[in-house]
């Protein structure tokens, strides 16, 4: 099958599993894993942080970081598209009496900016106290360029506020924009990044801040049930990941945008005017088509996905040139034939 639904699909590479079959592990509640140290330690330079936290999601990871930035009744400011808020079960209200005040997200995937700043609480015992700016990058594939992620970090400090990133894919918005991974994670409090979607590794996300905000971080992990034992086992994947498969994601990249174009040309296929410039191609077809298509595809060996109204196809490593062909001539041949 050629699986469009997800960056998540891949399977682990060969090197991964000889990076398994040969790490040295300890007991990481101890700290005494090796791999899951060099792991933490690797992502941490990898982004110029002090210290990392190994996760076991993307979801654990922004969910400890939001634990550990505020407490009861305190709030956090994030995009109503983002996927902390919308996306992770709202984790942090549920289970951590912690408000999220959401805004729009722009077309390009930010939020603006003086938005956020109007929503900031002033100091009254009638409000949640603001503790936290949360952003995305990417967002739905879109890359936000460093400028914009300095001004959001300048607002935080000028307003006394902390400040995360959900960089679940920002190895992908450090090709897509020509910067460093450092470069777009400059002053942020914390950044996640997952090791588990483009990167290709089985499970897994780390997190990164300075060494007081981890330590209390790994407290909070161990609350949630994410205190893992010889965890090296699957660090061994993300090292692999982070040393072998950031380069690839160009790839990847490339091969989205040779599907867009191809889809663009299919009649009835709808694409964004401003669409993505990472691994992501987001379509819509006429809404009488959408079940139809999704059947035409999966008949062809095409799984895909997304939320209605739209479709989300998703390249990644298990991806290559002739499966772009294969569904941009799927997606041609059922409209041919379409009503
Ligand atoms: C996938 C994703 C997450 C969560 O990762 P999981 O490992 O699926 O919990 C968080 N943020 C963004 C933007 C993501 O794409």
């Amino acid at each position: 099958m050629i699986d469009l639904r997800s960056d998540t699909v891949t399977r682990p590479s060969p090197a991964m599993y000889r990076a398994m079959a040969t790490a040295e592990v300890g007991d990481d509640v101890f700290g005494d894993d090796p791999t899951v140290r060099e792991l933490e330690e690797t992502t941490a330079d990898m982004l110029g942080f002090e210290s990392g936290l190994y996760v076991t999601s993307g979801t654990q990871s922004n969910f400890t970081a939001v634990l550990t930035h505020c407490g009861r009744g305190e709030e956090y400011i994030i995009g109503e598209a983002y996927h902390v808020y919308r996306a992770e079960a709202v984790g942090s209200a549920a289970l951590g009496g912690i408000i999220p005040q959401t805004v729009p997200v722009l077309e390009d995937g930010s939020v603006d900016l003086d938005l956020v700043e109007a929503r900031i609480k002033p100091e009254d015992l009638h409000f949640p106290r603001t503790r936290l700016i949360c952003l995305e990058n990417t967002h739905n594939g879109k890359a936000l360029a460093p400028e914009y992620m300095e001004r959001a970090v300048a607002l935080a400090r000028r307003r006394g506020l902390a400040i995360h990133l959900d960089g679940a894919r920002l190895m992908n918005a450090a090709l897509a924009t020509g910067c460093a991974p450092r470069d777009l994670a400059r002053g942020f409090d914390t950044v996640s990044l997952c090791l588990s979607k483009g990167l290709g590794a089985p499970v897994g996300s780390v997190l990164v801040g300075s060494r007081d905000f981890i330590n209390e971080a790994r407290r909070a992990r161990k609350m949630l049930g994410g205190g893992m034992r010889q965890a090296g086992l699957i660090a061994a994947c993300g090292l692999v990941a982070l040393r072998e498969q950031v380069e690839r994601l160009e790839e990847d990249h490339r091969l989205a945008a040779r599907l867009a174009s191809g889809l663009a040309q299919v009649p009835e296929v709808g694409t964004e005017p401003q669409g993505a410039n990472t691994n992501m191609v987001f379509i819509t077809v006429p809404d009488r088509h959408r079940q139809p298509v999704v059947e035409h595809m999966k008949r062809h060996g095409v799984l895909i996905g997304g939320r209605p109204p739209t479709f989300r196809l998703v390249v990644h490593r298990d991806i290559g040139e002739d499966d772009i062909t294969a569904t941009v001539d799927a997606f041609a041949g059922y409209f041919r034939n379409a009503a």
